[in-house]
């Protein structure tokens, strides 16, 4: 992987080229204080938490939404990307994914927790 591609691309992106569904908004705003060190583990790669390729919803309540998982884009090529699991939550790579339709080396990395992310829902 290329850490400094990586971050290079997610310093790019803004809001319009992400998704502005609740499930995504909401994710963006509240998941770096629920889950520290996963944001910790992910800016090491040059990820930025608050900007996934793609979120998996499962459910929502009027207090809460929850997620099985969320993809995130990472430049270079997989071949060094070991498995790992942080904040209980299993990190590896997965070819299923829709079409980035990003130029050049890249890989999407799946983010699956034990149990389903729970997160704080928010007002827009
Ligand atoms: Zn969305």
């Amino acid at each position: 992987m290329d850490v400094e591609r990586t971050k290079q691309y997610y310093d790019q992106l803004t809001e319009k080229d992400l998704c502005q569904c609740a499930y995504c908004k909401t994710y963006a705003k509240e998941i770096k204080t629920a889950l520290p060190r996963l944001t910790a583990y992910l800016n090491r790669l040059g990820v930025d938490i608050e900007k996934p390729f793609e979120v998996l919803p499962l459910d929502e309540s009027p207090e809460s939404m929850e997620y099985l998982g969320v993809q995130y884009v990472v430049m270079g090529t997989a071949e060094s990307f070991r498995e790992i699991t942080v904040d209980q939550a299993r990190i590896y790579t997965t070819e299923s994914h829709p079409n980035t339709g990003i130029e050049g080396e890249h890989f999407v990395i799946e983010i699956v927790p034990d149990k389903p992310f729970r997160l704080k829902r928010s007002e827009f």
